[in-house]
């Protein structure tokens, strides 16, 4: 999509959590991407023009890129080795963007918590969804120093702290409870009772965990797919998500991993060795 030209928007819905804004197929129509980003877990296109496409993929939603193989651009291997030919249009396919360069961009989502908005790119970072959101955790903005400030005197459970998109940005269930797990601290502990030296070693976890996600393309859970449709597999290396009941993957730890509910999500954690 970066640097290519959104030759035709379809737009098969009037929302999905939210409605659309206004025209938005008219508006995204022949406008150039300058630039992808992200912030937490937005999804931001720049472009031309001074408006930006605001993409929340929800709980279900998730984005495919196909291409036509007899495009020219994908016999050059211009459209990128992970592009997959083109399939039927499927039910929940809201939002379709065909590219300049063959690609085809298919935003589907089946329970329609996603959410898409065009938006002016000055001042992004004070639109309603955006402002308030803490550091992100695999940016400079995101360390120790802070993190211990940002948790200072709180009594709320560590885990809810971590949830909490104003004190790091786009950390989810899964990877607090991973984060959590490596660094030995149980869910349950409060925020503002853990030792600095502690808070480096979270720091630390959540930054592995998540480059560690990442490297391996992501968690499957339920619906999500990769871009081009694969499932992500860092689900089989989880070592507490989902285990509840089996043996704590720390050497020599005789622990059982456990699952509590903490703010009506899930938390898994050995109780052994997350004190
Ligand atoms: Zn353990």
């Amino acid at each position: 999509m970066e640097g290519q030209v959104i030759a035709r928007a379809q737009v098969n819905r009037p929302d999905l959590r939210w409605p659309f804004p206004p025209a938005m197929a008219e508006r995204l129509t022949g406008r150039h991407v300058i630039r992808l980003g992200r912030r937490s877990k937005y999804l931001l296109a720049d472009l031309e023009g001074g408006q930006t496409l605001l993409i929340h993929l929800g709980m279900s939603g998730r984005m495919t890129v196909s291409a036509d193989p007899s495009d020219p651009g994908f016999a050059a291997g211009q459209l990128g080795h992970f592009v997959h030919h083109h399939s039927m249009p499927e039910k929940h396919d809201h939002v379709v963007l065909e590219m300049g360069n063959g690609a085809r961009i298919t935003f589907n989502d089946p329970r329609r918590f996603g959410m898409m908005d065009l938006i002016a790119t000055d001042g992004i970072e004070g639109h309603r969804l955006l402002a308030g959101l803490g550091p992100e955790p695999l940016g400079n903005g995101f360390h120790a120093a802070g993190l211990l400030a940002a948790f200072n005197g709180r009594r709320a459970p560590v885990k809810a702290a971590l949830l909490d998109q104003r004190i790091v940005a786009g950390l989810g269930n899964i990877y607090v409870c991973e984060s959590l797990f490596r660094s030995g601290i149980s869910p349950t502990r409060q925020a503002g009772r853990i030792s600095p030296a502690r808070i480096a070693v979270l720091v630390s976890a959540i930054r592995d965990v998540l480059a560690q996600a990442i490297e391996a393309g992501g968690s499957s859970l339920r619906d999500f797919r990769q871009a081009g449709g694969e499932l992500g597999y860092f689900q089989h290396v989880f070592d507490v998500y989902g285990r509840e009941g089996q043996p704590c993957h720390r050497d020599g730890c005789p622990g059982v991993i456990r699952r509590i509910v903490q703010s009506g999500r899930s938390s898994f954690f050995c109780p052994q060795c997350q004190r």
